[in-house]
Order: C-alpha cells, then sequence, then structure tokens
C-alpha cells in the first residue's frame, strides 16, 4: 500500500516528489541530477513521442541519428552559443586510457555537430530546404534536479533545419511552434501561452525565441518547448554556404526547435489531485482498467466477461487487474493514483443484470452501461474525459492568470503567492532585471498585444504585454 501523498495546496513540490516515485513514473539515478525512468513513465513519454513524431514527419521532416561526443572547438564557434552553456557542459578529458589531444564535449544540443554536416552537405539552393529532427537524450549539469522538469539528462527531439530565405525560415519556427502548442492542448489537454522570449530569456545564438508555456497548479509557469529563429552567426561560423539562384555564395537561414522529457512533468502539474496522477486519455499508457469482483465458484463466468469486453475494445489500451489478493478498494485506490482516466468495475451481479459500472477519473460520475454498448460508449467516455480535462486546466489557467500595471502592486503578490501577471514593458534589460527581487522573470512577450501604455516598472511606454511569473 502507497503511503498519502503530502497536501497538493499547501505542499505542492513535495507532493510531486511524491507522485512521481509512487505512482512509479521515475527513480533516482545513483548520479545526481540523472534520473531513472521507469516503464510506467516511459509508456507515457512514448505516447507524446509518438504523436510528435507522426507530426513532424507528415510536416515534411526526417528522423537521423548525430554522435553524442562533439569535439569542444565546435561549441566555441559560436560565441554566444558556448558563453550559453558553458556552465552546464560535461567534458571528456580521458578516453581509451589516456588524455584526449581535443576534449569531448557530451551534447547539450546537437546545433554545432548537426550544422557542420550541413556545411558538407549543401552546396546549391537546389539542397534546401534541409529539414532533420533527431530524437536523442542530451546532458546539461543540473544544480537544483526535479524529476522530468530539471534533469541532468534529458530525452528530447531537436529539429534543425536550414532554409533560402529568412522568411521561409521564421516560417518554419512559428510553424513548429504551432505543432507544439496542438501537441500540448489537444494531447496533453494543457491550455498554453505561446509567445516570443526576450533578449535575456532567448535561445544562446538565436534571433529570435518562440516558446509555449503551461501555467502549473501552484501558479508557476513552465517553458514547455521552444522553437528558435537562429542568427546567420551559426552559418558564418561553420561556414555553410551554398550556390543561390543567381550564382552566388549565400549562407541559408536555420532553425532549431524541441521538447523534452519534460512534458511528462507538466502533465503531472497541471492535472494531478490529492488522489494522484490524472492522465489525459490521448496518452495514457493504460485508458481503461477493468476491475474484477471474484466470487468463489463464479470467477469463470466474470473472467469470460471481462474478454469479451477487452476483445471490443480494439485500439483501446486496457489493462485488466485480476489480482484476487488485493480487496476492490485497494485495487480502486491504486489505479487512480495511477491516473488511470477510466475504471470498470465487473462482478457477477453486474453481469446478472448484463452491464457494467465505469467510473472516470474525474468524478464526473459512476456510468451503467449495458454489456453490448460498451464498444460505443467506453470510446465516447475517453473523449469527454480528454475535453474535460483540458476545460479544467484551462479555468485553473484563467484562475492564475491576472492583469496588472505596475510591479511595485503586483510584485509582492506574486512572490507570495505565485501567479502568471500580464503586464507591459518598455523591453529595458534594467527593468526585466528588477523582477529577480520577487524571483519571477519574463516568461514570454506576446505579440501584437498591448493592453498597458507604461512598462511595469519604470515610466517609459510598454511596447508590447509581456508574461512575468516564476517559472520551474
Ligand atoms: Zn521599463
Amino acid at each position: 500500500m502507497s503511503e498519502k501523498l503530502p497536501d497538493i495546496t499547501k505542499q505542492f513540490a513535495e507532493w510531486y516528489q511524491d507522485i512521481v516515485h509512487q505512482a512509479e513514473l521515475a527513480d533516482h539515478a545513483p548520479v545526481r541530477g540523472c534520473m531513472v525512468i521507469r516503464p510506467y513513465g516511459y509508456a507515457l513519454w512514448e505516447n507524446i513521442k509518438g504523436r510528435l513524431d507522426q507530426r513532424i514527419k507528415e510536416t515534411g521532416h526526417q528522423n537521423a541519428a548525430f554522435p553524442l561526443l562533439i569535439p569542444e572547438s565546435f561549441l566555441k564557434k559560436e560565441a554566444q552559443h558556448v558563453e550559453g552553456f558553458a556552465p552546464e557542459l560535461a567534458v571528456v578529458t580521458h578516453a581509451g586510457g589516456k588524455e584526449l589531444e581535443e576534449p569531448l564535449v557530451v551534447r547539450p544540443t546537437s546545433e554545432t555537430i548537426i550544422h557542420y554536416m550541413y556545411a558538407q552537405w549543401l552546396k546549391s539552393y537546389r539542397d534546401l530546404p534541409i529539414l532533420i529532427n533527431q530524437w536523442a537524450n542530451v546532458v546539461r549539469w543540473e544544480m537544483r534536479p526535479r524529476p522530468f522538469l530539471r534533469t541532468t539528462e534529458f530525452f528530447w527531439q531537436e529539429g534543425h533545419t536550414a532554409h533560402e530565405t529568412q522568411e521561409e525560415a521564421h516560417k518554419e519556427a512559428l510553424l513548429m511552434l504551432n505543432e507544439y502548442v496542438d501537441l500540448a492542448q489537444n494531447w496533453l489537454a494543457i491550455p498554453v501561452i505561446a509567445g516570443v522570449k526576450s533578449e535575456k530569456e532567448k535561445f544562446p545564438g538565436a534571433d529570435k525565441t518562440y516558446t509555449f508555456e503551461g501555467v502549473m497548479q501552484d501558479g508557476k509557469a513552465l517553458q514547455m518547448g521552444t522553437s528558435h529563429l537562429l542568427s546567420q552567426n551559426f552559418a558564418v561560423s561553420f561556414n555553410m554556404t551554398f550556390q543561390d539562384r543567381n550564382g552566388n555564395l549565400a549562407h541559408p537561414f536555420l532553425t532549431s526547435w524541441g521538447a523534452t522529457t519534460r512534458l511528462v512533468g507538466a502533465v503531472v502539474m497541471v492535472h494531478g489531485d490529492q488522489k494522484g496522477l490524472i492522465l489525459p486519455p490521448k496518452i495514457a499508457p493504460i485508458q481503461v482498467v477493468i476491475v474484477t469482483i471474484l466470487k468463489k465458484g463464479e470467477e469463470q463466468l466474470v473472467l469470460d466477461a471481462v474478454n469479451r469486453i477487452k476483445e471490443s475494445l480494439k485500439g483501446i489500451r486496457v489493462h485488466v487487474d485480476a489480482d484476487d489478493q488485493k480487496t476492490p478498494g485497494a485495487k480502486f485506490y491504486h489505479w487512480e493514483m495511477k491516473g488511470v482516466p477510466l475504471r470498470i468495475e465487473i462482478g457477477p451481479r453486474d453481469l446478472a443484470q448484463n452491464q457494467i459500472v465505469a467510473t472516470d477519473r474525474l468524478g464526473l460520475g459512476k456510468k451503467i452501461i449495458a454489456l453490448d454498448n460498451c464498444a460505443q460508449e467506453i470510446p465516447a467516455l475517453l473523449e469527454t474525459i480528454q475535453k474535460e480535462m483540458f476545460v479544467r486546466a484551462q479555468q485553473k489557467q484563467q484562475s492564475l492568470w491576472h492583469k496588472a500595471a505596475k510591479l511595485a502592486d503586483f510584485g509582492p503578490i506574486l512572490e507570495q503567492n505565485n501567479g502568471i501577471y500580464q503586464t507591459g514593458w518598455c523591453q529595458q534589460r534594467q527593468c526585466e532585471d528588477v523582477l529577480r527581487e520577487y524571483k519571477a522573470t519574463t516568461r514570454c512577450l506576446l505579440e501584437n498585444q498591448k493592453t498597458f501604455e507604461q512598462c511595469f516598472n519604470c515610466n517609459a511606454a510598454s511596447k508590447g504585454d509581456v508574461i512575468v511569473a516564476k517559472s520551474y
């Protein structure tokens, strides 16, 4: 029997740590900052990954694999890039029993090695666009690790594309941002705020970084993924050139975009409750759990009916819990904690009436379903749960999202109670730096939105709305 979870309303961080372990999503690794993703957690990641991979391919990209080890000199070629990543790098200095002539960096991201290769492959405008994605693990040394949210090693996909024109590259960065937003909203049931990172917060070496931010239940923001329009410096540094349509030598325009195992953490933090996880049906490793209520002498009758139901639910991820050592109550508790969206109970008494009892994880209410209607009603119920989860998350997001004009007024409240604040900003760095006093940062600029006349900090005119919050 698992232990009671910490109070989600008062000890959200502890609740998170506990549920990740109790639900067997992940465990600590011997190396601090690393995690072991357990089968249930990995199945959840695979379902997220599967959908994203499908969309990556449907939008014209191909998968490839580049090496884990990158010559240290590669990272030094793009000045901002190395400066941004230097403190997080793990470097291999010895191998094969001796000191290496040139240290090798364990990839923190693969722009450098991939651009090096593109430079060799690219000859003419006819070779463009290059649209490649890689699913990989990367290492960024983490001082304050938290499972799925910040780990030294994490899994992700990184897309890297090269284009003839900046306009085309910009379109690509936006295309993938929109794919991420669709994944978050329609599959993870998480409403997100999409926008542009400030100069300070953007990816080292990017011209423009698009982000999509989720709002966690405790009112902190979580950057769920990013899509970058890279500066031409990358193409220049790696000597990427091609013959353009006029026969002149030109540099291509590049993008990169990534989403990580952090998405699993977002699903846990947005949807969970005091009983444990609540997983959106579209990505849940188990969509329906069938709990048998067995009575001596009638076991086979029940098990036969279970098999018939399972057979009729083709394409749905069903798990049968026929463990006769546990009470039904203990089983219910277990599967609620694991976040299974729909539970079906079936015993001799139900069978006598040709029906089953379906209970959803959201507490929408028990449903009696005739045995013959399971194949239609259960998929419909899963769809209802998926939609309801998004609606609830949206209501929660709205309740945590405030509009306020001046940091002096909302700063202390933000520091105390968290929350997402939409405000005006002059876009000067010195005003952004003041947010540190309240443990907050700018999360993203909302393009084309201007609600406030003035900056949140100074009296200069606002250039547009910005989202300010504490973040993970
Ligand atoms: Zn200002």
